[in-house]
């Protein structure tokens, strides 16, 4: 037998969603946040014009988005690494810091691509809970412990949509051993940049990293883009981790174009939260509660795991597929996305119909 390596063998598949349906319906896929609506036209007309230039390799020193980043967020562009998706950059950051032996620390419902990367570094992964699924920088750093080498956190967070006040941030990389990487994973700060509170300045510290996607606010999740802000030092080893050259041409195009379209962006944020405001509205019209989101998701409590699970079932049967939360410790959770109107006015229409029918 040829024998795998032995943390590898070890490893779930990471746990994608289950996107089948029916047959001969529309699927209506609200179980991977992904975007509403579609990126800005501009991204789409120099994706296409990238296309026409296919002889070449792209860019490896991703130059030209580096500085349209930080152009467009106020960073120095020699501090910017991008990658094939953000998911790409924190696996290389936890591969090079988190090794044998070391534990990485993060939160009961955090983002489960942080536990998919400690464990495949062969490391120890470990979790701390988040009352009011929010969470709580105190019970992380109570929970800090000889070999702990990178906290993670998601903020605004997912599944829980809740978010980390920046006060909570200094404090917690204040308070946190200067030898302790903080990874910020910002995949939908987007969504809350109006509340003004960056913690992009943390990364001068030099032990703490602040990741983004072009996948959520910025729509382009099938280009497979993402980017993050690092000290010198840490991006000096994560890039050794990353596949060279392994943001395509078309991607770098549609995010460069995207990034400087701050008129689209700042329209589709706008017009997401109102449909998601609206939908949760309903959902609590018919005595559901859902949690508050800074997010294009939400998630939905039920009374028990049965009946979140007969929720979803009824969904399915219109082919809305939405996400079950086993796999995040919330059973009795869905996280619905936020989806078009139209789709929205659906899917609460169907759980309105579920909720009044004996189950
Ligand atoms: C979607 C998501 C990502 C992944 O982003 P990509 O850039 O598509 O790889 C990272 N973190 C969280 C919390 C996410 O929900």
């Amino acid at each position: 037998m040829i024998r795998p390596v032995e943390t590898v063998a070890a490893l779930a598949t990471f746990p994608l969603a289950d996107m089948s349906a029916p047959p001969g319906k529309r699927v209506i896929g609200l179980a991977q946040n992904e975007s509403a609506f579609p990126p800005s036209p501009r991204a789409i007309k120099a994706a296409r014009a990238a296309l026409e230039r296919p002889t070449t390799y792209p860019d490896p020193g991703w130059h030209s988005l580096r500085h349209a980043i930080g152009g467009a967020y106020g960073l120095n562009p020699d501090l910017i690494l991008c990658s094939a998706g953000s998911m790409d950059l924190i696996g290389a950051l936890i591969l090079a810091y988190v090794g044998p032996g070391d534990r990485l620390l993060s939160t009961a419902h955090g983002y489960g691509y942080f536990r998919t990367s400690a464990l495949r570094a062969g490391a120890e992964y470990d979790a701390v809970p988040e009352p009011d699924l929010t969470v709580s920088v105190d019970l992380l750093l109570d929970a800090v412990r000889a070999g702990t080498r990178l906290v993670a956190v998601a903020n605004p967070g997912n599944p829980t949509g809740t978010r980390i006040p920046r006060s909570a941030m200094v404090h917690l990389r204040d308070h946190l051993p200067d030898d302790v990487i903080l990874l910020v994973d910002e995949a939908y700060a987007e969504f809350t940049d109006d509340l003004d509170e960056p913690v992009f300045d943390l990364v001068g510290r030099g032990n703490t990293v602040v990741t983004r996607s072009f996948s959520k606010a910025y729509a382009l999740a099938g280009q497979r883009i993402g980017w993050g802000l690092f000290p010198p030092a840490l991006a000096e080893q994560a890039v050794k981790l990353l596949t060279p050259g392994g943001v395509t041409q078309a991607s770098l195009a549609a995010a460069e174009a995207a990034v400087q379209d701050r008129d689209y962006l700042a329209w589709l944020i706008r017009a997401t939260t109102a449909i998601r405001e609206t939908f949760s509205g309903g959902l609590t019209r018919i005595g559901l509660s859902p949690i508050p989101s800074h997010t294009n998701f939400v998630l939905v409590p039920f009374e028990s795991e049965e009946t979140a699970a007969s929720a979803r079932e009824a969904l399915l049967t219109e082919a809305v597929i939405v996400r079950p939360m086993g796999a995040y410790g919330l059973p009795h959770c869905l996280r619905i996305t936020v989806g078009p109107a139209e789709d929205m006015d659906l899917t609460l229409q169907i759980l309105t119909d579920w909720k009044a029918s004996p189950k």
